[in-house]
Order: structure tokens, then C-alpha cells, then sequence
């Protein structure tokens, strides 16, 4: 959902009272403040790395005179911190928009709009908007379904969400006639029309994945499709060909480590139970001709930067297994099983900051090994990857892939050949100022310092300065520590729901 969360907010607004315009800050870049003028209505939402982003945003608007909602992870989970930087705060999915709206139109905007994200509502996407904002992917990008079953413990799903909901496969082909019928005649997607799949995890509702499977199998413009996958869906060969016959090009798979332990230790369940080898899983879908993407995670709490690289070796090495599309650390997500865990052990790093969970930062106390050698593997893999795996080892490893799929197809060579380099794309466009990669002292981007010079000292520290997650001592800070006694409170009930206490009496009962 996140890259078209803008063009899911719009489709709940009417076009006829609104004149809506997208900003994407990934693709667009950092919005310039001078140009907060002429808007009346905001929508801001972003992961949690962002939320510091979003509350600096919200004071450019507000000073503009412009009224500023906001969504997204933080909100979400948090609602009522949030609420104190906005004017209204969505906790949930975006179909609080459409209440958002009217209130605002009636002068009554309540602070905070609450709706349950599995629960969808009815509308359509006006892709349209893309164009309109200058906005030009590559695919359609779309959603069948949100949400995801899976518990695993690093993931903000199960705490955002909390189940899986589809979408009616009536609304879902409109949404792609739409965007079709919208695309640009200049862009690739006209021409060669694929659909990236966005849903948190297509495979979650089977039913609804074949489905949608066979309505893009049918579509006569579509050329193929992408989606996000758990790692068990590799595993079952038949469904496998069924996706190839039904012009799959390429899966994202959550393999995030291909270490046992890894997955046990972040309850990745549906990748333990493997019947099969899942190198073999990711060549049989390859040599299918559809391209495997994954992200791989690094663990500094268990992890030297030997052991780090030592499971980038392991990919390079083997012909089979293609690079990362991205890499990461373990971030402690706040709201998550992990981060609770995390914050009562007491392991989170100290003065510890949302902008630090961007999955480059060491966001731990206890480490594998002292800090250095491992921020110096992190520096490489972000910065300069070509130092962790050399640029030629990349090239054979494509070039053998590329023979493997058994495609001659230039589109999906693309796909194949992209996914191994992006790595090295992403690290190019890396900022160049120095960081520390550590948790609270890593350096900050530059727009938590572009306030006026008026600036009150109240809305300074209001709007920009950095909003920490723990102490000095990594213990939750001020406005943490009643959500962490909430979270207390219910895991000691679900606790005792497991164990329910023995109650002995000596009266006899028939
Ligand atoms: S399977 Fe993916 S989306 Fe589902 S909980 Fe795990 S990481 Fe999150």
C-alpha cells in the first residue's frame, strides 16, 4: 500500500469540491516549504522512520493556514500522541477519509478518526492522478487485498492490521481498467502494461489469489504481473506453474534470512516448514521465468559483521540465489511484538528515535560484537555494497540467471538484472554525509533544521526536534510509557488466559 497510499486518500475525497494534487517525497524529493501556499486540505502519511518528516510538514502547512490530517504507522498505533502535531490524526486503514472529509466540509473536525484497517470500504482509484502529479512507475501499481495472518514478531502488520481483508474482484478489475485507460501514451505502461501487486501478502487468501490470478491470465492488454509472497508459496511447485501460465514475471518472497535460527527467533513460521530446499524452490520458479526478489536482514544483536558477511558470501556464491533487492537491519519497529520485548529487556538502544527505525541503524544495546567492526560492515553494504560483494560476482550470478529462466524476453531480463543491482542503485543514491549507524547519535537529515528563523522555542521543540522512543537509559520516554503500560496490562491478561489459576475448593459437588 504505502507508494499509492496518496492515490487510496484521494479516491475517498470528491473530485468535484477538491482540486487534489499527489506529493511523493521518494519521488519527487524533499517538499520545498516555500510552495506550502494554496493548499487548504492536507494529507500526510508515511512509515515510522517518517513521522518526524510528517510533524515538520505539518507545521510548514499549518503556518500556510492549511488544516493538516495525518496516517500512517505512527498514527495509527499512537493515535493520541500524534494528535498533538496535527489537526486530525486517522488511526487505521484510510477509509476514515470519506468522515475526515465531511467534518471538515461541516467545521467539525474531530481530533481523532479511528477505522479498522482489515475493514475496506467501497471505492475506486483514479489513476489519472498518477499522470497528474507527475508521478510515472514503471507498472500499475495496485492492491487486491490488505493485511496479512502471519504473526511475525518483527513486522507492523499484525499490530496495524491484525488480519487479512480482500478486496471484491469487481473493484479491484475497475481499479486496473482504470489505470490502463489513464496511463500516459509516452509511458512504459501503456505500451507493456505489467501490474505490480502491492497487497501486504497476496498469497494470504488463496482463493482470492487464484482468482485474481486468472483474471490477469485473461486480461488481453496485460502483459504480466509482480506480487509480494510469503517464502511457502515457493514451495508448492504446481501453484508455482500456475503463476507462470498466468504471465507472473516476478515475486517478491519474505525469505529475509536464509538461517533457521533467524526465522525461529522472529517466528517466521512459514518459512520453517520447508519440505523442500528453498535454493531449489527459487531456482524451479526462475527457470519458470519468473524473477525472485527478497530482502535480506542483518541481526547485530547475534550478528558480527563476520557472520554478515559470511551470509553475503553465501549468496554470491551460489549461481541460484539472487542478490537482495534490498537490505536491512533488524529495526524494532515500535508497536511491535519485538520492540515490546525489546523495551522491557531493557535491550533497546538508548535515546533511541522513530527516524532511527530505517533498517540501516543499529537500534541495540547488546551487541554480537562491539559496535565498530559491525558499523563498518553497515557502512560498506549501504554505502559502498560493491566492498561486501564485488560488481563482477554480480554480473556472473545475473548473467547465469538470466540463462537459467529460459526467457528471451528483453522485459523480463530487465526485471532479473534489476533486481540483483538495485542494491547498488539505492547506495549511489545515498546521502554523503557522514553517519554513525547507530541509534541515537546517527545524524539527522537536514530539514529537522529548515525552520524559520522566528521559530518559537515551543514549536521547535514541538515540530523538529527528533521524537525519541527511550531515554538515556533505554527506558520508554514520557509519552511511551503509558502505551507500554497498556501493553503490559495485556499481555499479563493473555498470560493468564493460557494459564488460567486452579481455584481448589473442599465443598463436594454432585
Ligand atoms: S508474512 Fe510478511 S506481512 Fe505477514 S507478518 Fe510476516 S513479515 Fe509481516
Amino acid at each position: 500500500m504505502q507508494p499509492i497510499a496518496g492515490l487510496h486518500v484521494a479516491a475517498l475525497i470528491d473530485p468535484e469540491r477538491f482540486d487534489i494534487t499527489l506529493y511523493h517525497e521518494d519521488w519527487h524529493g524533499p517538499f520545498d516549504p516555500a510552495n506550502c501556499k494554496n493548499y487548504d486540505l492536507v494529507f500526510l502519511t508515511g512509515l515510522q522512520p517518517d513521522f518526524d518528516r510528517m510533524r515538520q510538514l505539518s507545521f510548514h502547512f499549518r503556518r500556510s493556514g492549511a488544516t493538516v490530517v495525518a496516517g500512517g504507522s505512527v498514527c495509527t498505533l499512537f493515535p493520541e500522541y500524534a494528535r498533538q502535531f496535527f489537526d486530525a490524526v486517522c488511526s487505521g486503514g484510510v477509509d476514515s477519509v470519506s468522515d475526515v472529509i465531511r467534518d471538515y466540509l461541516a467545521g467539525a473536525l474531530r481530533p481523532i478518526y479511528r477505522s479498522p484497517v482489515a475493514q475496506i470500504s467501497q471505492y475506486t482509484i483514479d489513476y489519472s492522478l498518477l499522470r497528474k502529479s507527475g508521478i510515472n512507475p514503471l507498472a500499475h501499481l495496485a492492491e487486491s487485498s490488505r493485511g496479512c495472518s502471519f504473526k511475525c514478531s518483527f513486522c507492523v502488520i499484525p499490530s496495524e492490521v491484525g488480519g487479512h481483508a480482500r478486496y471484491g474482484l469487481e473493484r479491484f478489475a475497475a481499479s486496473i481498467e482504470n489505470a490502463l485507460e489513464t496511463s500516459s501514451v509516452f509511458s512504459l505502461r501503456r505500451w507493456y502494461p505489467m501490474v505490480m501487486l502491492l497487497d501486504n501478502n497476496f498469497s494470504d487468501n488463496r482463493a482470492h489469489m487464484l482468482a485474481v490470478c486468472q483474471y490477469l491470465k485473461e486480461h488481453p492488454r496485460i502483459r504480466g504481473w509482480g506480487a509480494l509472497v510469503t517464502q511457502n508459496v515457493l514451495q508448492d511447485r504446481e501453484l508455482i506453474e500456475q503463476f507462470a501460465a498466468a504471465k507472473c514475471v516476478g515475486l517478491f518472497v519474505g525469505i529475509e534470512s536464509f538461517e533457521a535460527d533467524f526465522l525461529r527467533r522472529y517466528n517466521k513460521t512459514q518459512n520453517l516448514g520447508r519440505r523442500s530446499n528453498v535454493v531449489d524452490d527459487i531456482a524451479f520458479a526462475e527457470s519458470h521465468g519468473i524473477a525472485i526478489g527478497y530482502g535480506q536482514l542483518f541481526d547485530p544483536r547475534h550478528q558480527t559483521a563476520a557472520d554478515m558477511q559470511r551470509a553475503m558470501d553465501a549468496i554470491a556464491d551460489n549461481p541460484f540465489v539472487p542478490m537482495p533487492t534490498y537490505l536491512s537491519t533488524v529495526a524494532p519497529l515500535a508497536g511491535t511484538q519485538l520492540f515490546w520485548e525489546d523495551l522491557e529487556a531493557g535491550r533497546l538502544a538508548a535515546n533511541l528515535r522513530f527516524r532511527d527505525l530505517d533498517g540501516e541503524t543499529v537500534c541495540y544495546s547488546r551487541l554480537a560484537e562491539p559496535a565498530e567492526p559491525i558499523v563498518t560492515f553497515l557502512e560498506r553494504v549501504f554505502r559502498r555494497p560493491w566492498m561486501v560483494v564485488g560488481r563482477g560476482r554480480i554480473l556472473r550470478k545475473t548473467l547465469h540467471r538470466l540463462r537459467h529462466s529460459g526467457s528471451f524476453n528483453p522485459m523480463r531480463w530487465y526485471i532479473i538484472a534489476s533486481a540483483s543491482f538495485h542494491c547498488f542503485s539505492w547506495a549511489n543514491e545515498s546521502p554523503g554525509a557522514s553517519r554513525t549507524y547507530l541509534a541515537g547519535t546517527d545524524t539527522l537529515d537536514p530539514q529537522y533544521a529548515e525552520h524559520p528563523a522566528d521559530i518559537s522555542p515551543e514549536d521547535r521543540a514541538r515540530y523538529f526536534e527528533p521524537t525519541f522512543l527511550t531515554d538515556g537509559e533505554g527506558r520508554p520516554t514520557d509519552w511511551l510509557e503509558p502505551y507500554a503500560e497498556e501493553h503490559r496490562r495485556a499481555a499479563s491478561a493473555k498470560a493468564r488466559r493460557r494459564n488460567p489459576v486452579a481455584v481448589v475448593s473442599d465443598s463436594v459437588t454432585a
